[in-house]
């Protein structure tokens, strides 16, 4: 028996560990989100060598549905919420939605399975439409 069993205090790495544990994991995603805004805000995209470029379009000149993501990030940690859209404009409408569902939610719970494959199915979308070069799809690759 350990010495706080013994004494009728249960040690604090059993008692508090689901809370803890969900607070400590919580603090770690708030640091690591906080430096990589700080990054993103430091360093520019389109001109540091500190992001390294979307291997998708160093191999194949296509855009990705992630292309311009960093970069609009860049843009909308100065304020510039247009030049943000125009680089990604899926990441930018579901922005909002993420930001709401990690801010507000106790819990964060799967999502159900076709409510997955519909996100899939639009990133899809989203990839092949910003490479028609066409318009309106080419505005779609960022600019
Ligand atoms: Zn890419």
């Amino acid at each position: 028996m350990s010495p706080a069993a013994a004494n009728g205090i249960a040690p604090a790495s059993i008692a508090g560990a689901p809370f803890a544990g969900s607070r400590l994991a919580a603090a770690l995603l708030v640091v690591c989100a906080a430096g990589a805004l700080a990054a993103l805000f430091l360093f520019d995209p389109a001109s540091s060598r500190f992001f390294p470029p979307c291997l998708f379009h160093s191999l194949t000149g296509l855009h990705c549905p992630g292309c311009g993501t960093l970069r609009a990030f860049h843009q909308l940690a100065h304020g510039h919420v247009w030049n943000a859209f125009r680089l990604n404009p899926l990441a930018m409408l579901v922005l909002p939605f993420a930001a709401f569902e990690l801010a507000f939610r106790k819990r964060l719970r799967p999502l159900p399975p076709a409510v997955v494959w519909g996100l899939v199915a639009v990133v899809i979308a989203f990839g092949v439409l910003r490479n028609l070069p066409f318009e309106p799809f080419r505005s779609l690759a960022p600019q």
